[in-house]
Protein backbone atom coordinates (compact mmCIF):
# COMPACT_ATOMS: atom_id res chain seq x y z
CA UNK A 1 0.00 0.00 0.00
CA UNK A 2 1.49 3.37 -0.86
CA UNK A 3 0.75 7.32 -0.54
CA UNK A 4 -1.18 8.94 -3.44
CA UNK A 5 -1.81 12.91 -4.13
CA UNK A 6 -4.55 14.33 -5.41
CA UNK A 7 -4.13 17.33 -6.80
CA UNK A 8 -7.54 19.81 -6.35
CA UNK A 9 -8.65 22.34 -7.39
CA UNK A 10 -10.97 24.23 -4.26
CA UNK A 11 -12.59 26.99 -6.86
CA UNK A 12 -12.37 30.28 -6.71
CA UNK A 13 -13.38 31.14 -2.72
CA UNK A 14 -17.11 30.45 -2.18
CA UNK A 15 -16.81 26.74 -0.27
CA UNK A 16 -20.25 25.77 -1.97
CA UNK A 17 -18.50 25.89 -5.36
CA UNK A 18 -16.30 22.59 -4.81
CA UNK A 19 -17.03 19.69 -6.51
CA UNK A 20 -18.08 16.47 -4.20
CA UNK A 21 -15.22 14.74 -5.69
CA UNK A 22 -12.71 17.32 -4.10
CA UNK A 23 -14.62 16.84 -0.77
CA UNK A 24 -14.54 12.90 -0.77
CA UNK A 25 -10.67 13.72 -1.67
CA UNK A 26 -10.91 15.89 1.49
CA UNK A 27 -11.90 13.43 3.73
CA UNK A 28 -9.54 10.97 3.08
CA UNK A 29 -6.81 13.36 3.40
CA UNK A 30 -3.86 12.82 5.91
CA UNK A 31 -1.69 15.74 5.39
CA UNK A 32 -3.22 19.06 3.54
CA UNK A 33 -0.59 21.35 1.16
CA UNK A 34 -3.27 24.39 0.96
CA UNK A 35 -1.92 28.03 -1.70
CA UNK A 36 -2.86 31.07 -0.48
CA UNK A 37 -5.79 31.77 -2.70
CA UNK A 38 -7.46 28.80 -1.40
CA UNK A 39 -10.34 29.73 1.11
CA UNK A 40 -9.29 28.50 4.65
CA UNK A 41 -13.08 27.08 5.02
CA UNK A 42 -13.07 24.50 2.66
CA UNK A 43 -10.86 22.39 5.77
CA UNK A 44 -14.21 22.08 7.28
CA UNK A 45 -13.64 18.60 5.31
CA UNK A 46 -10.75 17.64 6.53
CA UNK A 47 -10.69 18.41 10.41
CA UNK A 48 -7.68 15.79 11.26
CA UNK A 49 -5.40 16.41 8.46
CA UNK A 50 -2.14 17.90 8.85
CA UNK A 51 -2.32 21.25 6.76
CA UNK A 52 0.92 22.40 5.67
CA UNK A 53 0.54 26.33 3.80
CA UNK A 54 2.74 26.61 0.44
CA UNK A 55 1.19 29.94 -0.58
CA UNK A 56 3.44 31.43 -3.36
CA UNK A 57 1.87 34.40 -4.37
CA UNK A 58 3.59 36.53 -7.18
CA UNK A 59 5.17 39.51 -5.73
CA UNK A 60 4.91 37.90 -1.93
CA UNK A 61 6.98 35.91 0.08
CA UNK A 62 6.86 32.57 -1.40
CA UNK A 63 7.41 28.76 -1.11
CA UNK A 64 9.38 27.19 -4.17
CA UNK A 65 8.06 24.58 -6.43
CA UNK A 66 10.58 22.47 -5.66
CA UNK A 67 9.98 22.18 -2.53
CA UNK A 68 6.32 21.55 -2.82
CA UNK A 69 7.44 19.02 -4.99
CA UNK A 70 9.54 17.34 -2.42
CA UNK A 71 6.92 18.01 0.44
CA UNK A 72 4.20 16.08 -1.47
CA UNK A 73 6.90 13.10 -2.75
CA UNK A 74 8.26 13.04 0.98
CA UNK A 75 4.28 12.65 2.64
CA UNK A 76 3.73 10.31 -0.47
CA UNK A 77 6.42 8.14 0.39
CA UNK A 78 5.32 7.78 4.14
CA UNK A 79 2.60 6.20 2.49
CA UNK A 80 0.26 9.38 3.27
CA UNK A 81 -2.71 10.51 1.49
CA UNK A 82 -1.87 13.73 0.49
CA UNK A 83 -4.37 16.61 -1.33
CA UNK A 84 -2.53 19.40 -2.98
CA UNK A 85 -5.34 22.27 -2.70
CA UNK A 86 -5.01 24.77 -5.40
CA UNK A 87 -7.50 27.81 -6.09
CA UNK A 88 -9.32 27.25 -8.78
CA UNK A 89 -8.65 24.87 -11.12
CA UNK A 90 -5.70 22.97 -10.78
CA UNK A 91 -4.64 22.88 -14.72
CA UNK A 92 -5.67 26.60 -15.35
CA UNK A 93 -2.61 28.44 -14.50
CA UNK A 94 -2.41 26.49 -11.49
CA UNK A 95 0.94 24.23 -12.25
CA UNK A 96 -1.54 21.19 -11.90
CA UNK A 97 0.11 19.37 -14.69
CA UNK A 98 3.35 19.97 -14.20
CA UNK A 99 3.11 18.46 -10.42
CA UNK A 100 1.21 15.43 -11.98
CA UNK A 101 4.10 14.74 -13.75
CA UNK A 102 7.04 15.72 -11.59
CA UNK A 103 5.14 13.28 -9.29
CA UNK A 104 4.38 10.15 -11.86
CA UNK A 105 7.50 10.35 -13.13
CA UNK A 106 8.32 9.22 -9.85
CA UNK A 107 5.75 6.51 -9.27
CA UNK A 108 3.47 8.33 -6.82
CA UNK A 109 -0.32 7.57 -7.66
CA UNK A 110 -1.78 11.32 -8.62
CA UNK A 111 -5.21 12.13 -9.63
CA UNK A 112 -6.42 15.38 -10.70
CA UNK A 113 -9.51 16.99 -9.39
CA UNK A 114 -10.68 19.66 -11.05
CA UNK A 115 -12.36 22.64 -9.72
CA UNK A 116 -14.42 26.17 -10.98
CA UNK A 117 -11.93 28.30 -12.29
CA UNK A 118 -12.01 31.95 -11.19
CA UNK A 119 -12.82 33.13 -14.62
CA UNK A 120 -15.82 31.42 -15.05
CA UNK A 121 -17.26 31.79 -11.71
CA UNK A 122 -16.19 35.63 -11.56
CA UNK A 123 -17.51 36.18 -14.77
CA UNK A 124 -20.76 34.14 -13.23
CA UNK A 125 -20.99 36.25 -10.42
CA UNK A 126 -21.63 39.33 -11.92
CA UNK A 127 -24.27 37.89 -14.47
CA UNK A 128 -22.11 37.67 -17.71
CA UNK A 129 -21.96 34.87 -19.80
CA UNK A 130 -18.65 34.34 -21.09
CA UNK A 131 -20.63 32.66 -24.35
CA UNK A 132 -23.76 34.03 -25.74
CA UNK A 133 -25.40 33.38 -28.82
CA UNK A 134 -25.25 35.54 -31.76
CA UNK A 135 -22.94 37.97 -29.32
CA UNK A 136 -19.60 35.69 -28.61
CA UNK A 137 -18.84 32.83 -29.86
CA UNK A 138 -16.30 31.41 -27.76
CA UNK A 139 -13.87 32.73 -24.74
CA UNK A 140 -10.13 32.67 -23.77
CA UNK A 141 -8.80 32.03 -21.11
CA UNK A 142 -5.01 34.34 -21.22
CA UNK A 143 -2.33 34.90 -18.20
CA UNK A 144 -0.78 38.27 -18.67
CA UNK A 145 1.51 37.39 -16.62
CA UNK A 146 4.49 34.68 -17.57
CA UNK A 147 7.44 33.48 -16.90
CA UNK A 148 9.45 35.11 -18.90
CA UNK A 149 7.85 38.32 -19.09
CA UNK A 150 6.57 38.23 -22.72
CA UNK A 151 3.72 39.92 -23.75
CA UNK A 152 0.23 37.55 -25.04
CA UNK A 153 -0.24 38.28 -28.86
CA UNK A 154 -2.85 41.08 -27.94
CA UNK A 155 -3.34 41.66 -31.85
CA UNK A 156 -4.35 38.14 -32.46
CA UNK A 157 -6.39 37.87 -29.23
CA UNK A 158 -9.01 41.22 -30.18
CA UNK A 159 -9.40 39.88 -33.40
CA UNK A 160 -10.25 36.41 -32.23
CA UNK A 161 -13.72 37.51 -31.52
CA UNK A 162 -13.91 35.90 -28.57
CA UNK A 163 -14.79 37.20 -25.01
CA UNK A 164 -11.08 37.37 -23.19
CA UNK A 165 -10.53 36.51 -19.65
CA UNK A 166 -7.65 37.46 -18.08
CA UNK A 167 -5.84 36.24 -15.08
CA UNK A 168 -2.76 37.94 -13.28
CA UNK A 169 -3.36 41.10 -15.19
CA UNK A 170 -4.00 44.11 -12.23
CA UNK A 171 -0.28 44.85 -12.78
CA UNK A 172 -0.44 44.92 -16.43
CA UNK A 173 -3.74 47.03 -17.12
CA UNK A 174 -1.82 49.99 -18.89
CA UNK A 175 -0.20 47.37 -21.27
CA UNK A 176 -3.38 45.00 -22.07
CA UNK A 177 -5.27 48.24 -22.75
CA UNK A 178 -2.94 49.68 -25.08
CA UNK A 179 -2.25 46.27 -26.87
CA UNK A 180 -5.36 45.35 -27.38
CA UNK A 181 -6.44 48.92 -28.74
CA UNK A 182 -3.06 48.69 -31.22
CA UNK A 183 -4.75 45.23 -32.23
CA UNK A 184 -7.97 46.89 -33.31
CA UNK A 185 -10.09 46.07 -30.48
CA UNK A 186 -12.51 49.28 -29.94
CA UNK A 187 -12.18 51.87 -27.41
CA UNK A 188 -15.69 51.35 -26.36
CA UNK A 189 -15.13 47.26 -26.12
CA UNK A 190 -16.96 46.61 -22.16
CA UNK A 191 -14.81 45.48 -19.87
CA UNK A 192 -15.56 44.35 -16.31
CA UNK A 193 -12.84 44.01 -14.06
CA UNK A 194 -13.84 41.44 -11.06
CA UNK A 195 -12.38 41.32 -7.17
CA UNK A 196 -12.34 38.64 -4.82
CA UNK A 197 -14.75 36.77 -7.05
CA UNK A 198 -17.63 34.31 -5.12
CA UNK A 199 -16.42 35.88 -1.73
CA UNK A 200 -18.33 38.03 0.04
CA UNK A 201 -16.15 41.01 -0.51
CA UNK A 202 -16.10 40.25 -4.06
CA UNK A 203 -16.00 43.92 -5.84
CA UNK A 204 -16.81 44.72 -9.40
CA UNK A 205 -16.07 47.46 -11.51
CA UNK A 206 -17.52 48.12 -15.34
CA UNK A 207 -15.77 49.79 -17.41
CA UNK A 208 -14.62 50.36 -21.58
CA UNK A 209 -11.39 49.37 -22.73
CA UNK A 210 -10.11 52.55 -23.70
CA UNK A 211 -10.92 53.79 -19.98
CA UNK A 212 -10.06 50.62 -18.10
CA UNK A 213 -6.44 51.29 -16.40
CA UNK A 214 -8.00 54.75 -15.04
CA UNK A 215 -10.96 53.14 -13.98
CA UNK A 216 -8.92 50.62 -11.73
CA UNK A 217 -6.77 53.08 -10.62
CA UNK A 218 -9.56 55.36 -9.29
CA UNK A 219 -11.55 51.62 -8.21
CA UNK A 220 -8.47 50.62 -6.23
CA UNK A 221 -8.82 47.27 -8.07
CA UNK A 222 -6.17 44.90 -5.94
CA UNK A 223 -5.58 41.43 -7.27
CA UNK A 224 -6.76 38.48 -6.92
CA UNK A 225 -8.62 39.81 -10.01
CA UNK A 226 -9.93 38.84 -13.33
CA UNK A 227 -10.89 40.80 -16.14
CA UNK A 228 -13.68 40.07 -19.37
CA UNK A 229 -13.41 41.69 -22.02
CA UNK A 230 -16.01 41.53 -24.59
CA UNK A 231 -19.40 42.76 -26.16
CA UNK A 232 -21.04 40.22 -22.89
CA UNK A 233 -19.13 42.79 -20.61
CA UNK A 234 -21.87 45.54 -21.37
CA UNK A 235 -24.95 44.63 -19.16
CA UNK A 236 -26.69 42.33 -17.89
CA UNK A 237 -27.48 39.14 -19.46
CA UNK A 238 -31.09 39.65 -19.97
CA UNK A 239 -30.44 42.98 -22.40
CA UNK A 240 -28.05 40.93 -24.10
CA UNK A 241 -30.68 38.24 -24.91
CA UNK A 242 -32.79 40.85 -26.19
CA UNK A 243 -30.30 41.41 -28.55
CA UNK A 244 -29.91 38.33 -30.17
CA UNK A 245 -33.86 37.76 -30.24
N1 LIG B 1 -5.83 28.11 -10.82
C1 LIG B 1 -6.50 29.37 -10.60
C2 LIG B 1 -5.71 30.54 -11.16
C3 LIG B 1 -4.39 30.78 -10.44
S1 LIG B 1 -3.53 32.12 -11.12
C4 LIG B 1 -7.91 29.31 -11.19
O1 LIG B 1 -8.21 28.38 -11.93
O2 LIG B 1 -8.70 30.20 -10.88
C5 LIG B 1 -3.95 33.42 -10.00
C6 LIG B 1 -4.90 34.39 -10.67
O3 LIG B 1 -6.21 33.85 -10.71
C7 LIG B 1 -5.07 35.71 -9.94
O4 LIG B 1 -4.03 36.62 -10.25
C8 LIG B 1 -6.39 36.18 -10.48
O5 LIG B 1 -6.26 36.70 -11.78
C9 LIG B 1 -7.16 34.88 -10.58
N2 LIG B 1 -7.99 34.60 -9.40
C10 LIG B 1 -7.87 33.59 -8.55
N3 LIG B 1 -8.85 33.61 -7.63
C11 LIG B 1 -9.60 34.69 -7.90
C12 LIG B 1 -10.77 35.27 -7.34
N4 LIG B 1 -11.38 34.73 -6.29
N5 LIG B 1 -11.27 36.38 -7.93
C13 LIG B 1 -10.70 36.93 -9.01
N6 LIG B 1 -9.60 36.44 -9.58
C14 LIG B 1 -9.06 35.33 -9.04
Amino acid sequence: MSGKVWLIGAGPGDPELLTLKAVRALRQAEVVLIDDLVNPAVLEHCPSARVVRVGKRGGCRSTPQAFIHRLMLRYARQDRCVARLKGGDPCIFGRGGEEAEWLGARGIDCELVNGITAGLAGATQCGIPLTLRGISRGVTLVTAHTQDDSEPNWAALAQSGTTLVVYMGVARLAEIQQGLLDGGMPSAMPVAMIENASLPWQRECRSHLGDMARDATRFELKSPAILVIGEVAAAGAEQLLARTA
